[in-house]
């Protein structure tokens, strides 16, 4: 088993579980984890692959087949998702500094992210332990007795992104674990370290042997190999478009049930009368702000593209590249930083590419667009980047279209209510929007025609483990969260008795 001390200090190789047991890649390969802050390695990992993954699925395949976990009562289910939850509580501080050196965010955010994960648990442990155990149907006939059942799906994997490591991991494991399935996880490469620890509270609080399994490494061996494996019941999976779109082809070989949560385009729509009094204004050019920038924009459901009624664009861009250009950048890790560094060099390059694309293309730069000045808070080596608003920008620019996962602000602005929903819904994504207004009417409205999985009203970013999230589009197939967050990771199953069977006579003979 992985010594958490270890761990806390972020230097192991046993990153792989498997069958119970903490190993190495069997290939030996490693994997330097680096600060994003000053590209510095801090942990060394396992870098598994197929054969690591054959072994992990074996171990989720015996434990789903032969073990108890499927068939535990729920309110036991319930129960040790409850102590996983009081352990993520326990293990806060820890937690949240890992996330936040692993992933670049300041560690406050790592800490939010760690109470996101323990209500995710908490959820799934209480929306099960509620449920009836199954659905009598009226059959129509005294002599017929129906009920339909939840069953487990088998053998899930999971491949998460970079962004939030832990919560989207949280977001498929509680469920998962709920509704008594078997699991292999592969994190995403450059940032394995919370889920690896999860996996350590996981065994903690009592979950039976083999129904855990990790396994560390990059995804076109790794998350490739789980996306096809015959013996994978279920994949799920959160990243990009491109990586998605290989994961569905895979899985479709072995017809296996395929959960994709994919990127986005989020329009944040802001019509005059939500700024017609100085609140107002302040709001929702404060909430612009954190919409595009906070985790240095690298939020699936990032506002990252304003499109603002034309009568207040000059007043509301101009406030809005004012205050952007003083957000503090800087590590995580240190007192007064808003905003961390970008995930990856490679992260960064892409982002100073869709900008360059942009200003090519017409598009005026009104704040950022540089790597800031080093600083003892940002040392150069860090992949920081400014952010970015970017006026006039019309539909046909990439930085429009494309998702950039980066600090970069589009604005497009427009006259009518009716131009504002086709700009909003001009994109291949849904995954999420915002409408900003002080006219209740139109909220309703514009929230009714928008074509994206949450829209909020003068708000952004929120969600509830409650309700469902995903998308619309190419934002991804099924839903995490809620009650049909739960519902990817069963299998229903009528079962029909006949109280009092007689022969049916449709064959003469
Ligand atoms: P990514 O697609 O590059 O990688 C995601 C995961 O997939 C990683 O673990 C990676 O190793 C793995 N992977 C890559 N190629 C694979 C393949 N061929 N087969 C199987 N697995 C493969 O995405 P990323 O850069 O890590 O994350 C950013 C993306 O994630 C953005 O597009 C963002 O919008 C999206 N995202 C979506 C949500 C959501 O809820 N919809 C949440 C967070 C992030």
């Amino acid at each position: 088993m992985a010594d958490r001390t270890e761990l806390q200090a972020g230097r192991t190789r046993k990153t792989i579980h498997a069958g119970g047991e903490w190993r190495e890649a069997l290939s030996g390969a490693t994997r330097e984890i680096l600060d994003p802050a000053d590209a510095q390695p801090f942990a060394v990992v396992a870098e598994g692959d197929e054969k690591d993954v054959d072994l992990a699925v074996a171990a989720a395949r015996r434990a789903f087949d032969e073990g108890d976990w499927p068939h535990t009562p729920v309110a036991e289910r319930a129960a040790l998702l409850r102590r996983v939850a009081d352990l993520l509580v326990r293990d806060r501080e820890r937690l949240g500094l890992l996330e936040s050196r692993d992933a670049g965010k300041t560690v406050e955010e790592g800490r939010v992210d760690i109470d996101c994960v323990a209500d995710a648990f908490r959820y799934f442990a209480d929306l099960v332990a509620a449920e009836a155990p199954g659905r009598v149907v009226d059959a129509g006939s005294p002599g017929i007795h129906s009920v339909v059942v939840h069953e487990p799906v088998g053998v899930c994997a999971m491949i998460t992104p970079w962004n939030y490591p832990l919560l989207q991991a949280s977001w498929k494991i509680a469920p998962a674990l709920a509704a008594g399935n078997t699991f292999v996880i592969k994190p995403s490469e450059i940032t394995p370290l919370t889920t690896v620890a999860l996996i350590d509270l996981l065994i903690e609080a009592g979950l039976p042997t083999g129904v855990a399994g990790i396994v560390t490494g990059p995804g076109h061996t790794v998350g490739a190999r789980l996306a096809e494996h015959p013996d994978v019941d279920l994949v799920s999976f959160t990243g990009g478009l491109v990586s998605g779109t290989k994961v569905a082809q895979a899985a479709a070989v072995t017809v296996k049930k395929v959960a994709l949560e994919l990127g986005g385009k989020n329009p944040n729509v802001v019509f005059a009368d939500a700024c017609a009094t100085e609140d107002g204004f302040d709001t929702a050019v404060d909430q612009a702000l954190n919409a595009a920038f906070i985790h240095s924009g690298q939020v699936c459901s990032a506002g990252s593209r304003l499109i603002v009624e034309e009568s207040v664009r000059e007043r509301f861009v101009a406030e809005l590249a004012r205050r952007a250009g003083k957000i503090r950048l800087g590590r995580g890790t240190e007192d007064g930083v808003e905003c961390g560094p970008l995930v990856s060099e490679q992260q960064r390059a892409k982002t100073e590419e869709y900008v360059a694309s942009a200003l090519a293309e017409g598009a005026v730069l009104r704040c950022g667009g540089r790597r800031p000045e080093p600083s003892p808070q940002r040392p150069e080596s860090g992949y920081f980047y400014e952010p970015t608003v970017l006026d006039h920008c019309h539909r046909e620019m990439r930085v429009v279209r494309e998702e950039v996962f980066g600090p970069v602000l589009t604005v497009e602005t427009f006259r009518t209510e009716d131009e504002a929903v086709a700009l909003a819904n001009d994109t291949e994504y849904g995954l999420a929007g915002a409408v900003w207004t002080a006219d209740a009417g139109r909220a309703r409205r514009v929230a009714g025609r928008l074509r994206h999985g949450t829209v909020w009203i003068n708000d952004f970013h929120p969600y509830l483990p409650q309700a469902e999230w995903g998308g619309f589009g190419k934002s991804g197939v099924g839903r995490e969260l809620g009650p049909a967050g739960l519902a990817e990771y069963r299998e229903s199953k009528h079962v029909y008795q006949n109280l009092a069977p007689r022969p049916v006579r449709w064959f003469a003979g």
